[in-house]
């Protein structure tokens, strides 16, 4: 170890945290200090990659030592315990003036705390959303940085020189104070959920309704990759849909159990929207489609409860079935858009709840690179935020209400065929009845207001009248 000889250090050397030391150090002027809680991770490091120049580390102290001042550190541990465990160490060898970067994937509550307790050690604090998983990590992640405006001044040259590239321009931005830069990848990963799970829908209502393979559906997915919808997450499905299990020589998506995953950030993204009261019915629905596949043993006892009457399921093929794919592209794309606005949402609201300032078109371009929901579509959101910054509803902006003009008759098409055949479809029902109900000239909430005021005198407001009104109803004693 050489004394203060590193300019940027990282804590944390599993796949996340190595592949992000070997992007630091593979950048013109960078050296980097690495430092693991069990010794063997850094050793492997260094030892399988003498070109990266690493300083290791086997205390904090020496780690502490490796770096030039003000330090840099980045954080990349399992999120939770194991961030304030890192935190309290640093803290204790670290200075006023010094920087700790937390790249794990914090709740951002968690990361307004810890912002708060280690700056009143006059060290900075920078919780930092990192999408794109070990290949971003390794190649250029699209990379959310919270924290102070200071921390970003020493960061910013840092993190843009890793970051991917898209359009010229790198994904990273500094995306507000304390734990603004993981608020905005959890949003990240909620629309995440989103997105597959109407991409999932798609693909459903395709098989079935075509009686194509997954192989051939692989065709579909490609080919929509060439237009509006291109993005990782349909190039990755025609790959995921094209694989042939090795052992069976089935497609892997048959063999695979039909029961999905989630660590959590899907969760987040609704609790939080639910507390600050924005519908992101879309992250909401995909979210719980995927809890819903998971509980088996439910499952399995409701296999025979009654389907559509006449069996449409069983017997349901389409007549004209590129027809049809056609109508499921709009659908999806429609719903995309709306999944999309919903998150954007949810950040507006954030950002006025904790007091932060978002620029939404900002963060629609650092997500066009490196990270999982990239997608072509995101230049046309960073165009109607340029076009209008204070934006309501990103729906009404030209550009998607033409694409919602165009998709509509065909999105509705969609979802009354998939409820028609007992097929569920939930992330493209819920877009669509999220869309007529913020279009509605009136809604039935008028209803639930006299509800309300019946049985609890809740009072309401009325369309002619200044004031809050009550009604002393028959039922009233
Ligand atoms: P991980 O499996 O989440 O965590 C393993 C690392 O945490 C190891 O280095 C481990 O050290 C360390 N660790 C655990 N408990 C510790 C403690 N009490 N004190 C110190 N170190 C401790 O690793 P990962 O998959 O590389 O992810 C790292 C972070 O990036 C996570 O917060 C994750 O959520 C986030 N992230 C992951 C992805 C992804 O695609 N995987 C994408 C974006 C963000 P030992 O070797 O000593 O056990």
């Amino acid at each position: 170890m050489s004394e203060n000889s590193a300019n940027i250090g990282v804590v944390g050397l599993a796949v996340m945290g190595s592949n992000l030391a070997r992007n630091l150090a593979s950048r013109e002027g960078n050296t980097v200090a690495v430092y693991n809680r069990s010794r063997a991770k850094t050793d492997e490091l260094v030892t399988e990659h003498p070109e990266a120049g690493f300083v290791p580390a086997f205390s904090y102290e020496e780690f502490a030592a490796s770096l030039q001042k003000p330090r840099t550190a980045v954080i990349m541990v399992k999120a939770g315990r194991a961030t304030d465990a890192v935190i309290e160490s640093l803290v204790e060898v670290f200075e006023p003036g010094d920087i700790i970067v937390d790249g794990g994937n914090a709740l951002f509550t968690d990361t307004i705390r810890r912002e708060k307790a280690v700056r009143e050690t006059g060290i900075n604090f920078v919780g930092m959303g990192v999408s794109g998983g070990e290949e971003g990590a390794l190649r250029g992640p699209s990379i959310m940085p919270g924290g102070s405006d200071e921390s970003w001044v020493t960061l910013g040259p840092i993190l843009t020189s890793i970051a991917a590239v898209a359009e010229g321009e790198p994904c990273v931005t500094h995306v507000g104070h304390n734990g603004a830069g993981h608020f905005v990848k959890m949003v990240h990963n909620g629309i995440e959920y989103a997105d597959m799970q109407l991409i999932a829908e798609a693909y459903d209502l395709i098989r079935r309704g075509t009686g194509k393979t997954p192989a051939q559906i692989a065709d579909v997915f490609a080919e929509w990759n060439r237009g509006e919808l291109e993005s990782y997450l349909i190039e990755i499905t025609a790959e995921v849909l094209r694989q042939v299990d090795a052992d069976t020589q089935k497609p892997l998506v048959d063999v695979i159990l039909d029961q999905a995953g989630a660590k959590g950030t899907g969760a987040w993204t609704v609790q939080t929207a639910l507390s600050l009261g924005v519908p992101v019915s879309g992250i909401a629905e995909a979210t719980f489609a995927r809890s819903l596949s998971s509980h088996a043993e439910q499952r399995e006892v409701s296999r025979g409860l009654p389907g559509p009457a006449d069996d449409a399921q069983s017997n349901w093929t389409v007549e004209d079935p590129e027809a049809f794919i056609e109508k499921i592209r709009l659908a999806l794309y429609a719903s995309k858009i709306v999944a999309y606005s919903q998150g954007f949402d949810e950040i507006r609201a954030g950002a006025a709840e904790y007091d932060w300032k978002i620029d939404l078109g900002a963060v629609s371009k650092i997500w066009r690179g490196g990270c999982i929901i990239r997608a072509q579509f995101l230049n046309r959101i960073a165009e109607a935020y340029d076009t209008e910054t204070e934006l309501p509803v990103l729906l009404t902006a030209p550009y998607f209400v033409e694409a919602l003009q165009r998709a509509q008759a065909a999105w509705r098409e969609v979802v009354a065929t998939s409820a028609r055949v007992g097929i569920p479809a939930p992330a493209f029902s819920s877009s669509l009845a999220y869309y007529d109900g913020l279009r509605a000239d009136r809604l039935p909430a008028a209803l639930i207001q006299g509800q309300r005021d019946f049985f609890g005198a809740h009072t309401y407001k009325r369309i002619d009248k200044d004031g809050t009104f009550h009604t002393l109803w028959s039922g009233d004693r």
